[in-house]
């Protein structure tokens, strides 16, 4: 039986495959797990390890809770768990992190339980650790379970892959919802799945940092710009102090709306932002498809130049001034 505690409800399938592993002895040397972002592979991950490390475990696989190494578990300091992350966030893991890793590996496990070492994001390995961790999984130390953690597992060498065995972590509606309406029950729960994409961890965070309002009042300028009585340049200023890759993520989500009103008039389910289809509907009626497309298009090179280091105003504004241009007639 799933013992549900600490197991997120959407996570249960997964969950059972795990505890599966455990009760059955056939741990897997290395493991991928994949989701996108706010699906909580680290809170699965974590469970997981806990599981393996504990000293008592139950019958169904589930740790204890209160054992030696649960306790070690909680207060994170367990010498037997390693986390290997970057050292700043959204920069690459680099070679150094893995040497250490290496060392600490060839030592044998310090209590007579598994070790286990969690990399996240697996994938920001870059070139030289990637190729140094390769070494793990080839030459497998004793009693040790590597779980990789990964967002976009295709940008993993398939050296990598090919030798871990894969759990993805799908996106259950139903239960992502229920589970929301309890933790959020003043919230807009389905606004806030589509808008994350269906990740409820994501979208809880996104609830308690008034994300859904700021995506309002960045839709509804935008909606100003378009119908000429919102200035671009100072909207540009403003929204370079905003989360950029955010704001500029529901501007390419807008637009792909867009695109799809035009095509199919009154489809509402396949939106991105299905609670803005009444405006969106109505603006795609005025637009030009072929220059809805080239926006588009527009839209696709910035997404990549925004992790560049250039000028956020200068691209925010170009992008309004030629949205302006483009509901002009
Ligand atoms: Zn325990």
């Amino acid at each position: 039986m799933v013992d549900d505690r600490n197991i997120l409800p959407w996570q249960r399938h997964n969950w059972s495959l795990l505890s599966a592993y455990i009760t059955q002895q056939r741990i897997p040397q290395a493991l991928l797990i994949t989701a996108g972002k706010g699906q909580g592979k680290r809170h699965l991950a974590e469970q997981f390890a806990q599981a393996l490390l504990c000293a008592n475990k139950r019958d169904d696989g589930y740790y204890c809770g209160q054992c030696h190494s649960c306790t070690l578990f909680h207060a994170r300091t367990h010498p037997d768990f390693l986390t290997i992350i970057p050292e700043q966030t959204g920069k690459a893991i680099v070679i150094d992190q893995i040497r250490q890793l290496i060392t600490k590996l060839g030592l044998k496990p310090q209590f007579e339980n598994y070790r286990v070492v969690i990399i996240d994001p697996a994938e920001q390995m870059n070139t030289s650790a990637a190729n140094a961790f390769l070494k793990c999984l080839e030459e497998p130390t004793e009693r040790t379970v590597i779980l990789l953690l990964a967002e976009q597992p295709g940008r993993l060498p398939a050296t990598i892959t090919s030798r871990c065995q894969k759990m993805p972590i799908k996106p259950d509606l139903q239960a992502a919802q229920a589970w929301l309406r309890e933790k959020i029950p003043d919230q807009d729960v389905e606004v806030l799945l589509n808008m994350t994409r269906g990740a409820p961890l994501l979208a809880r965070q996104y609830a308690r940092d008034n994300i859904p309002e700021l995506r309002n009042a960045c839709f509804q300028n935008w909606l100003g710009v378009a119908e000429q009585r919102t200035d671009p340049v100072a909207l540009a200023k403003e929204w370079q102090q905003l989360p950029d890759r955010l704001v500029l993520f529901w501007l390419t989500t807008w637009v792909i709306d867009l695109i799809k009103c035009h095509h199919q008039p009154q489809m509402a389910s396949g939106l991105y932002n299905p609670d803005l289809s009444r405006d969106l509907q109505e603006l795609a009626e005025k637009l030009d498809l072929k220059r809805l497309f080239s926006f588009y298009d527009l839209l696709l090179i910035d997404n990549k130049r925004i992790d560049t280091p250039l000028n956020k105003q200068l691209l925010f504004e170009e992008l309004l001034i030629d949205w302006q241009q483009l509901n002009l007639r």
